[in-house]
């Protein structure tokens, strides 16, 4: 952390962040992102960098790893943007001329900041069952890191939104079986997912919930698994590993604890269409930012940042011309 007093300080370095943060220096603004975590990335490096994302404009498919990979090269193109990792948030205040900004890494100033930091920190909803905790890390697992850990074995998914859906297609064409297991009758996901997960080999088990897991003598689990809604109808399977998908437990309460207080609408910062919250000069984009008709997408979250960036710009410069339309005279 420096004395410079920063026009804008980026605070997450999620996809968000860093698209903002990549826009931020194009415009020449003196710039810093700050992320808590070890690498920028957010929710896609951390919890799904295996996974095919369909829906960013301009890809036919691409891994949640590789399109952090893209992000980070276009970030690098603005070496100037300074990013400070393992540096986390604490306190937000607003002085005369500029925000004081605390951080686990000492304190720093800038005269706006944008928020990026998602959903604050997250962790997977764990699964309920007997032995869970012993089998975590065993043949239990909360996300997919490496695909080949699968390759041939027998693979239970369970859960019922689309992040399960997507795994088990995922896991599909690499392990030997995959079952998806859940305790509605009905999926919830994108309908062309859907419709590819009942074309695929992937067996369903519904309506059933994991009671418990037993390791065997060969270095299996066996699952217990209760039909819902009657007393005694237990199934067992045998399989290699178990990927849970419950969804995740977010705690974005960290803001809460700041002195500077936006106006909230369930934990999340609401914006108006400049992005901007209801304290002039913090703006807000990404997964944190909320205003009538917001979906927690990249894709939003990337159109959410330029309009952020150029109304701060706006603000800071009034006198400096409006981006020009050529990026390509950056180069
Ligand atoms: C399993 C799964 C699958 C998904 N699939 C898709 C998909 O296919 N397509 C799609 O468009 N979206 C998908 N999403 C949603 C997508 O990941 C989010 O919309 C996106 O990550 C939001 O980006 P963000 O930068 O706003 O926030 P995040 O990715 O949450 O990043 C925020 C960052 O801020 C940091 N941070 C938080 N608090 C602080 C603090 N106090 N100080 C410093 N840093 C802080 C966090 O560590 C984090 O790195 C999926 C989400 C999940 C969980």
């Amino acid at each position: 952390m420096t004395n410079d007093v920063y026009d804008i300080t980026i605070i997450g370095g999620g996809p968000v962040g860093m698209f903002a943060g990549f826009y931020a220096g194009l415009r020449e603004a003196k710039v810093q992102i700050i992320e808590s975590l070890e690498q920028l990335g957010g929710q896609v490096a951390a919890l799904y960098p295996e996974k095919q994302i369909l829906d960013v404009a301009g890809f036919a498919g691409v891994s949640g790893r590789q399109l952090i990979q893209n992000l980070q090269d276009q970030l690098d193109t603005v070496p100037e943007v300074e990013r400070h990792l393992k540096t986390k948030v604490t306190n937000v205040t607003r002085g005369a001329d500029y925000f004081t900004i605390e951080t686990t890494q000492g304190t720093t100033r800038s005269r706006a900041v944008l928020l990026a930091a998602g959903n604050g920190s997250f962790k997977p909803r764990e699964l309920r069952a007997e032995n869970a905790e012993a089998e975590t890390g065993k043949h239990l697992f909360y996300g997919i890191s490496d695909l080949q850990r699968f390759a041939n074995h027998d693979v239970l998914v369970a859960g019922g939104g689309d992040s399960a859906v997507d795994m088990a297609l995922m896991l599909e064409p690499v392990a030997h079986q995959v079952t998806l297991i859940h305790r509605r009758n009905e999926f919830r996901g994108l309908e062309k997912m859907v419709k590819k997960l009942e074309a695929s080999s992937v067996q369903i088990v519904t309506p059933y919930l994991i009671q418990k897991l037993t390791e065997t003598a060969d270095d299996r689990v066996q699952v217990e698994a209760k039909r819902l809604k009657t007393d005694d109808d237990l199934i067992d399977l045998t399989v290699d590993d178990v990927v849970v998908n419950y969804g995740f437990i977010a705690n974005n309460k960290d803001l809460q604890s700041w002195e500077l207080q936006p106006k909230l609408d369930h934990r999340l910062v609401q914006v108006n269409q400049e992005l901007e919250t209801s304290e002039p000069l913090l703006f807000c984009i990404g997964d944190q930012a909320i205003y009538p008709g917001k979906d927690t997408l990249i894709a939003t979250g990337f159109g959410e940042a330029p309009v952020a960036v150029n109304t701060i710009m706006k603000r800071l410069y009034p006198d400096r011309r409006l981006p020009i339309h050529s990026t390509a005279l950056k180069r």
